[in-house]
């Protein structure tokens, strides 16, 4: 083995490590938040099993699976319910994209990658917001209403880069409210 395949082995042990760190791991229950403050622009992504938003990752197989799915997706879209920002930071929703498997919505012509997910696979739900604050120094801290939207949700890894810092919080029904970093 030559230096260069050490290195080439070594450089993809990293990077499935980082892939792995990312968010991406699909464990029931928990749910990972990122958000990034550039300048007036807060941008919001939530990202959850669709387990732990409406019980069951499949097609729905009855009214009530198309009920609980409508109303996932209702919730998402009502931005105010499920995130609330500092009032002082007068920011304001722009746009919202919300991305919940097998809805079929009348509105909008997106389908959830979901579709594609068959028997026995995972499936995540998304929702992203942008919103324009006339004060980002103001954004102190963010209180989510999602655990009470969703019941089954018991964790939220939550990561934030702002131009006050980098940081990392742990939310859960009893601890909604995440502290953002504070402004040096
Ligand atoms: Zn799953």
């Amino acid at each position: 083995m030559t230096a260069q395949h050490r290195l080439a082995g070594l450089c993809l042990a990293m990077f499935a490590v980082a892939a792995g760190a990312d968010g991406g791991a699909h464990e029931h229950g928990v749910a990972h938040l990122h958000l990034v403050q550039e300048g007036t622009t807060l941008s919001l992504v939530f990202e959850s099993p669709l387990d732990s938003l409406v019980g069951f990752e499949h097609a729905p197989r009855d009214a009530a699976q198309k009920q609980a799915l409508h109303q996932a997706h209702e919730a998402l879209e009502d931005v105010a319910r499920m995130v609330s920002l500092p009032a002082a930071s007068g920011c304001v929703i722009g746009e919202v994209e919300v991305e919940l498997p097998f809805v079929e919505d009348a509105h909008h012509d997106h389908h959830g990658k979901g579709e594609h997910a068959e028997h026995g696979e995972h499936t995540d739900a998304q929702a992203h917001y942008t919103f324009t604050c006339t004060q980002p120094s103001a954004l102190t801290q963010l209180t989510v209403g999602l655990f009470k939207a969703f019941p089954r949700l018991e964790r939220i890894d939550a990561e934030a880069a702002t131009a006050a810092g980098q940081g990392k919080a742990v939310l859960r029904p009893a601890q909604a409210t995440w502290t953002l970093p504070a402004p040096r």
